[in-house]
């Protein structure tokens, strides 16, 4: 063998051995410059085979040509395992497994009072009501004038509304309403109205903005009967079963005659005498009541000697804390995502 073969069996060595520890492409390309490059082992040695005597050249260079083809071979070889090793590493590590739920998402819910606005909504759709809606910054006239509520009236004091200074009043019930739509479509009519109301008030009961429902009925031959049968219908659809129910007197400048709706308590149905729902008394007051008085069709562009009509209002935030069994009337205002969800999901 002479020095030149041996040389290259050094080179083949050397070789293999750095090329099987070669891990990354990184390794591997700075292995071929040093081999195979400009100033490698393998081209150093192509170079001096010039200094060779003529006839030892011709397989001199045969060898060493050889050589490098094997070197190339070894390395294209190389290359294209560690470029598969390479996709396989990206497919473990990055891999998007699509069919996994999506993480860091709770589930949403729709706030009580909204969940039983569309409630109510829904119900009252079944017995052919639509949904009217109107401003909340009203006129002294939709407000109290054309509702029969004359300039006297406790309702206008300060103490109980919120003005502006140019006598326009933050609505304080939903009653508005009623008249903007009579006189927008006449009768016959039937609406509910859900909304956001204002009045001077806050304590443990009491929000200053509250939200009220209301519903109106006008048609020729309307009466109160027809009144209990769609406030029966709407308090037993609501709460999920019949319910005992009485109505007593009262005043409402807007109808005549005014009533007030009580229904058996949903929590003990009278039977239990410390019921913290109905502080024993067996009756939830739920609902204030009446027929439209003739003044308030006539405000309304309604002939009073031709349609009757009923309406009654009801406290949006009540009802939803009977149906959720809340206790305290603020919570409902506070924001407090987790305590409401839960609310919602105790009596669910
Ligand atoms: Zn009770």
């Amino acid at each position: 063998m002479t020095d030149l073969e041996r040389h290259i069996q050094d080179i083949r060595m050397a070789f293999s051995e750095e090329i099987a520890a070669a891990e990354t492409l990184e390794n591997l390309d700075s292995l071929r410059v040093r081999f195979l490059g400009k100033k490698g082992e393998v081209t150093s040695l192509l170079k001096g085979l010039g200094a060779l005597p003529p006839d030892e050249r011709p397989r001199a260079g045969q060898f060493v040509n050889l050589l490098r083809d094997e070197l190339e071979e070894q390395i294209r070889t190389r290359k294209d395992s560690l470029e598969e090793k390479e996709l396989e590493r990206l497919e473990r590590e990055d891999h998007i497994d699509v069919t996994l739920p999506p993480r860091g998402r709770t589930g949403g819910g729709f706030h009580p009072v909204v969940e039983t606005s569309r409630e109510i909504i829904e119900i009252m759709a079944g017995l052919g009501f639509s949904v009217a809606l109107g401003p909340e910054i009203e006129d002294d006239f939709y407000n109290f004038e054309a509702l029969n509520i004359p300039p006297s009236h406790p309702a206008r004091d300060m103490q109980d509304s919120f003005y502006f200074p140019d006598g326009k009043v933050l609505r304080t019930h939903t009653s508005p309403v009623e008249v903007r739509a009579m006189r927008a479509h006449g009768a016959p009519i039937r609406i509910v109205v859900p909304g956001k109301v204002y009045r001077r008030d806050s304590d443990p009961t009491h929000s200053p903005m509250f939200h009220q429902l209301e519903g109106l009925m006008v048609d020729t031959d309307v009466s109160i009967a027809d009144l209990k049968g769609c406030l029966g219908a709407l308090m037993n659809a609501f709460f999920d079963r019949p319910l005992a129910a009485r109505y007593r007197g009262s005043y409402f400048p807007f109808t005549e005659p005014s009533l007030e709706l009580d229904i058996e308590c949903i929590e003990c149905s009278g039977k239990n005498p410390s019921c913290r729902i109905c502080k024993g008394t067996g009756w939830l007051e739920v609902a204030g009541l009446g027929m439209t008085h003739p003044d308030v069709l006539r405000a309304g562009g309604i002939d009073p000697t031709r349609y009757t009509g009923f309406a009654w209002g009801m406290g949006l935030d009540r009802m939803a804390m009977l149906k959720y069994g809340l206790t305290d009337l603020r919570v409902l205002f506070e924001g407090n995502v987790p305590y409401l969800l839960s609310g919602r999901n105790r009596s669910c």
